[in-house]
This record gives C-alpha cells, structure tokens and sequence, in this order.
C-alpha cells in the first residue's frame, strides 16, 4: 500500500528533491563523514533549489508554502540514500529553528532573520540540553540576567546539532528563580558576539557528519533585541513547538525503515545459501512480510498526522505517539536488516551498517521514548500524585 499524501505537485518537487540529492548529497556523503563535518556549500545547494525555509512568508523571501507534505518529501528523498546526518540538520534547521522564529519573531527579526533560513546561508540551532539537564528542563543552570538594555547570558548546552555551523542559536535560559514554569525566556545569540564560543565536535556512535557540538556562553551581552518572544515564555513555547519536532524524528524514522526494507529485499533476492536465494527460506521471508505489514500500517499514522499537522490539529500527545511508534520500527527494521545481510551487514560501506548507528539516537533525542511514554499515560491515566 502506498502512501496517500501525494499529489502531482508533490511528485514534481521530489524530482528535484532527486535532482538535488544525486548531485549533492551523494557524492559527497563519505568526505562529511570522513571530516566529521557536512560542508556549507550543501546548504546553498539547498537553497538555490528550494528545499530550505519553504514555510518563510513570500515577503521574506520564502515560498510562504505550508503545506508539510513538501518537507515530507525531502526527508523520504535523504532517507532513500542515507543521508541520516543532513537529515537532522536540515530537520533542525527548519522544522526546529525556524519553527521558532516564525512563530515568536517579532516585524523587525523577521526581516533580519527569516531570509537567509531560504538561502542556505544562516543555519540555525536550539540549544535547550546542559550537562546537567535533557529530559529535565527545569533542570538547567544556564541564566540570562537583564543589565541595562542587554541580558548578561551565562551557561554550557551540550549535545547541540548544527553546534559549530550555526550562525544563529536559539538558547533556552533560566530568566527567573527555576521554580516555576515562567522562569525560563528564549534568546537568539549570533555568531560572533564576544563570550559566545564552541567547544569540540562531539564524537559519536553514528551521524558522523553532524557536527553535534557543546556550546560556552561567557557573559554574552545580548541585546533586548535578541529576545524570542516575552520574557517567562520560553516553557510554553517549548509546548508548543515540540509536536512539528517529533513529528520530523518520527516521519525521518519512518522513512529510514522503508529504505533500509528496500536495500534488504534488494540484498536476500541476490544472496545465495545452500543452493537457493536467502529470500526463498521461509523464515527470512515471514520476518520480511511482518516488517513491511508494520511499516505499511504505521505509514498510515504518521501520514494522518501530517495531515492533521497541516490542518493545525496535530496534538502533543499524537506526535508523541508517532516519535514513540516510528522510532521503535526504525529500530526493528534496521536490526533485522543487518542480520539479513549477515556479516556484510556489519560493515560500514553497507549502507544498513550506517543506518544501524545512525539510527540509535532516535529514541533519545527530541525527548526519550521514555518522555514520549510519559505524555502518552499522562494522557490517558492522568498525572501521577508527586
Ligand atoms: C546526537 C544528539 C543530538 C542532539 N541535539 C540536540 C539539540 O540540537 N538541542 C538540544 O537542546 N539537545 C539536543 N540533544 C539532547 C537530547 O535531546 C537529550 O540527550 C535527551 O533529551 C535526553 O536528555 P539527557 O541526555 O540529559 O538524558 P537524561 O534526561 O539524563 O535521561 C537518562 C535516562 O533517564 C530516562 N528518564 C528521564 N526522565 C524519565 C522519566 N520521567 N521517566 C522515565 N525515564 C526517564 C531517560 O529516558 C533516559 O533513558 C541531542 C542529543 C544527541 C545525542
């Protein structure tokens, strides 16, 4: 069964989504893994053909297109090829960063931020997780102290992807004691402002080309003018932008276990053992027939919310599902992938090796399946007595 979410406008764009990523993404995959690094150009490549910033208002140079199913488009065109760390950072850069601008961004960022998330030529990150701090967000020490018309910003994040590329940082600070949920405000630091400085790439057990990274913040003056929104807002505007960023690690997830489904069938219909093709015994074809039932029938849900996300309906709790369910598939079908391909599976130049340890932060970031748990029960039981 195939998906039902596309029209022929969003068949014309995935050519050049396919376009994009043959010239671009493919060839160079193995060089940003190799320097742990992806290169700028690929973001300007991006936007000169249009994959980035899709949802900016025409008057600030985007598309002011809003329907998500162009976005979807793109993620199922990287997952095809594996191209798992460009993946997050386009996922972060626009359904996360700008997410946030558009939404909270007053007449006057809009116009100094908006346009270059169009171009390729801002790259933008959300630095929430600390040391100290993930799951927990009242949790964390980082503070932004008002001194005149600036706020002195104090703290360490950790873990923060597009860390060394990004021009311009969404930082999350305490803004009050941390005792309540209006004690937190959101800040944009830029690049080059004094006191603002990176610290290592981080080294990971897979998205190699993703600079994750820590990020220091000494006494950085930000001005007035770098603040996202109202001052307390920050814990609800997290609220309310975490569906659209589950909702991208879920459809990201989804779309991985279909390729990786798709190199397996390619790879048990040529393999040969004791006279006949590794999908010809039973046992491997049951496993391929229960895989793809599941993909099918979760492709249905995540679908659905794409649809209610574009309709404005899309819940937190939904999204959580979605995160929890295609993430947990992903998992699955990637580990039977590897055992299908049997030890070439294990090795990195298969393309399931790499999807098997870039895949493994799926159900940890954006909030741990654990959180996503937690929201569902919540949801149906209620919250427990503290
Ligand atoms: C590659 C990568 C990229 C990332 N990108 C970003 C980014 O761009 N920006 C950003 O801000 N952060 C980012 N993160 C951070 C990520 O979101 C956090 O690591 C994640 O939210 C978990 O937080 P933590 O690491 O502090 O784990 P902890 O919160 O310490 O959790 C440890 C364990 O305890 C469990 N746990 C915690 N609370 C509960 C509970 N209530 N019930 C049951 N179990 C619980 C967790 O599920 C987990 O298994 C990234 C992380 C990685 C590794």
């Amino acid at each position: 069964m195939e998906s039902v979410l596309f029209d022929e406008d969003h068949e014309a764009y995935r050519e050049v989504v396919q376009e994009f990523v043959k010239r671009h993404v493919v060839p160079n995959m193995d060089k940003w893994d190799a320097d742990r690094l992806i290169d700028r150009d690929v973001w300007l490549a991006a936007g000169r053909q249009g994959l980035l910033g899709l949802s900016v208002p025409e008057e600030y140079g985007g598309a002011g297109e809003l329907d998500y199913r162009f976005r979807v488009i793109v993620m199922l065109e990287l997952a095809r090829v594996g191209a798992s760390s460009l993946q997050s950072g386009f996922t972060t850069n626009d359904d996360i960063a700008l997410n946030y601008l558009l939404r909270h961004a007053d007449e006057e960022q809009r116009k100094r931020w908006l346009h270059g998330f169009v171009t390729g030529e801002t790259i933008g990150a959300i630095a929430m997780t600390e040391p100290g701090a993930g799951s927990d967000l009242r949790g964390i020490k980082a503070t932004a102290v008002r001194d005149g018309d600036d706020w002195v910003l104090n703290g360490t994040k950790t873990f923060i992807t597009n860390g060394i590329l990004s021009d311009l940082v969404i930082v999350f600070a305490r803004t009050g004691d941390g005792s309540g949920s209006k004690d937190f405000s959101l800040f944009v630091v830029e690049e080059g402002m004094p006191g603002f400085s990176r610290g290592r790439k981080l080294d990971k057990v897979g998205l190699h080309a993703q600079d994750t990274a820590e990020l220091f913040f000494d006494n950085v003056r930000v001005p007035q003018r770098n603040l996202l929104g109202e001052i307390g807002g920050g814990f609800p505007y997290l609220m309310q932008s975490l569906p659209l960023e589950r909702l991208g690690i879920a459809i990201a997830a989804q779309a991985s276990a279909e390729a990786v489904l798709d190199w397996t069938l390619d790879y048990v219909r040529e393999r040969e053992a004791f006279g006949r093709r590794i999908a010809d015994f039973q046992a491997v074809g049951f496993k391929l027939a229960e895989l793809r039932t599941a993909i099918e029938v979760s492709r249905a849900y995540i679908d659905r919310c794409v649809l209610e996300y574009n309709a404005g309906t899309l819940t937190a709790v939904d999204a959580a599902k979605a995160k929890l369910h295609a993430t947990e598939l992903q998992h699955e079908v990637i580990d039977a992938g590897v055992q299908l391909h049997g030890g070439y599976g294990y090795m990195m130049e298969y393309p399931v090796a790499k999807a098997f340890v870039d895949a493994r932060i799926q159900r940890i970031y954006g909030g741990t399946n654990e959180v996503m748990k937690e929201i569902i029960q919540r949801d149906l039981i209620g919250r427990r007595p503290s």
